[in-house]
């Protein structure tokens, strides 16, 4: 008798990220500034109500009315995840039957994909144009014709930084009796008023995604948030683990959604390096025929190169870690410092 694994999993690779010690980290779109004194002493003290002997609250009353405040929005229509990620699988898994299918798009966050192929969804793929962005009506008639059950996007993407206008999603959810879930991890960075996340009761059709990994700082809390109407957030909250949000990051991640000068001005600052990047990338571009940036609404900007591979060897062995994809370049923008140096670097190479 031997148990061997099953075709879907006895092949995969667990997830690995970029390994060594990097002194400049621009692979990941994480927020370049750890907590400063303040900060940590709000978690310190926020550490010292947890009782770490009895099981976190299972629906985390208090961060989803402090994430609720944030945001200006109810807090019964959020439920919280273990980092979106944790929600993508179990929207996929739980909210398709077997055998329905998910719309992805090309390019786009790589996980959704993936975890389809683990609740063994079938996924029709909807390819992006030539300038990345989604045809509204295109997708519409896709989602239709194929009988999909649910779509997901990031919208703005990872990793084009390119930016879904509230009138076409709108129509969109309209168009489509299909779950649209839209991933709005980076939407902090573009615009509140491109944002789902004070409208979801206004459709039977929507989750919007949150994450505290981005704009929020917090990746190592591993906080997202589905938002969604009553009826779909009671879904949500039935079929997680129980206990899927440990106390210290409840407790942690209530307090920091609490500063919301700080975070707003924090994340002013953020956009504001990224367009400093984009701009010394477009002056790079107009001398580099084989580099082209993408203008972005997130925290990062996509290049397109044919040099990516050389590029991206090159900047790690001067320990800067940036995310090398085929044809592109993804580079997150870092404090004011990791820009100017990572860009001084990208010049030198183009010029050899
Ligand atoms: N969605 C998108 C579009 C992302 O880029 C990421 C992180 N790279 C995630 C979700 C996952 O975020 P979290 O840290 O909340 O799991």
């Amino acid at each position: 008798m031997s148990y061997t694994l099953n075709d879907k999993i006895k092949n995969l690779v667990p997830y690995e990220p970029i390994s060594g010690d990097y002194s400049i980290r621009l692979d990941a779109n994480e927020c370049p500034f750890g907590y400063d004194d303040s900060f940590t002493e709000l978690a310190q003290k926020a550490l010292r109500t947890v009782d770490f002997n009895r099981y976190p609250d299972p629906v985390c009353l208090g961060l989803r009315k402090s994430f609720a405040d944030y945001y200006g929005i109810d807090y019964k229509n959020v439920t919280v995840g273990n980092g979106s990620d944790e929600l993508i699988f179990l929207i996929e898994s739980a909210f398709l039957k077997k055998g329905d299918k998910l719309l992805v798009c090309a390019p786009d966050f790589s996980m959704y994909e993936f975890y389809s192929s683990i609740s063994e969804n079938p996924v029709v793929k909807y390819m992006k144009n030539d300038e990345l962005n989604i045809e509204v009506d295109k997708l519409i008639e896709t989602i239709n014709s194929e009988n999909v059950g649910a779509v997901v996007f990031s919208n703005p993407c990872n990793p084009t930084g390119q930016g879904m206008t509230k009138a076409d999603a709108r129509r969109l959810l309209t168009s489509v009796s299909a779950l649209v879930v839209l991933d709005e991890a980076y939407m902090d960075f573009w615009s509140d008023d491109e944002s789902f996340i004070k409208d979801v009761n206004s459709y039977d059709n929507l989750i919007v995604f949150r994450t505290a990994s981005k704009a929020i700082g917090s990746a190592a809390l591993r906080l997202g948030f589905a938002v969604a109407n009553e009826t779909i957030s009671r879904a949500i909250a039935a079929v997680k683990s129980p206990y899927n949000i440990n106390a210290v990051s409840q407790a942690i991640g209530t307090e920091i959604y609490k500063n919301k000068d700080f975070l707003k001005n924090r994340t002013k600052t953020i956009v504001q390096n990224t367009n400093k990047l984009y701009n010394k990338l477009v002056s790079l571009a107009e001398e580099y025929d084989d580099f082209t940036p993408y203008p972005t609404k997130a925290n990062f900007v996509f290049v397109k190169t044919s040099v990516g591979r050389e590029l991206w060897e090159y900047l790690k062995q001067n320990s800067i870690a940036i995310r090398y994809m085929g044809d592109y370049l993804r580079i997150t923008a870092g404090t004011e410092y990791e820009v100017d140096t990572v860009v001084s670097y990208i010049k030198k190479f183009l010029q050899r």
